[in-house]
């Protein structure tokens, strides 16, 4: 049982404007230029010329706010790798589990789903994820050559 102050704390919480520091809003501001996912390592690598760098650590660590801020999305690829991008943005992928290529799909089959009324009357929806996997082209004809 959630007691009557919690509640209201957590509504507090999820209506009080997020405060961010000055990095988070520097890797923010680099995800937003960006119109590709960007994973922590290349944020690193564009930020590392100029007076913007910081550690990669502190990139991974301040990513991870912005992703329980509800401010960027994170998506994790089979190799391990993670990629970033601005919670706004509304764009899927078909990734092929075998060499890793991604392909953006066309639109948001989500877009037209409803959440049920009673789930979306005590969640505030930031984003969503949909993800297909499978073997790309290429690697279907390798294995059936195979
Ligand atoms: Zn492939
Ligand atoms: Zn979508």
């Amino acid at each position: 049982m959630v007691s009557k102050r919690d509640q209201t704390q957590i509504l507090i919480m999820s209506t009080s404007k997020p405060e961010i520091t000055k990095r988070q809003q520097q890797l923010l501001d680099e995800l937003k230029r960006c119109t590709d996912e960007l994973s922590g390592q290349e944020l690193h690598r564009q930020l590392h010329n100029g007076e913007k760098a910081m550690g990669l650590t502190t990139v991974y660590r301040n990513l991870q706010q912005l992703v329980k801020q509800g401010l960027i999305r994170s998506r994790h690829l089979p190799n391990g790798e993670v990629l970033y991008a601005p919670v706004e943005r509304d764009i899927h992928h078909l990734t092929c589990v075998s060499c890793g290529e991604t392909t953006q799909l066309q639109g948001c089959p989500v877009k037209t789903m409803e959440m049920p009324k009673k789930a979306s009357q005590k969640f505030e929806l930031l984003f969503h994820t949909l993800e297909y996997f499978g073997l790309c082209q290429n690697c279907s004809q390798e294995l059936n050559a195979g």
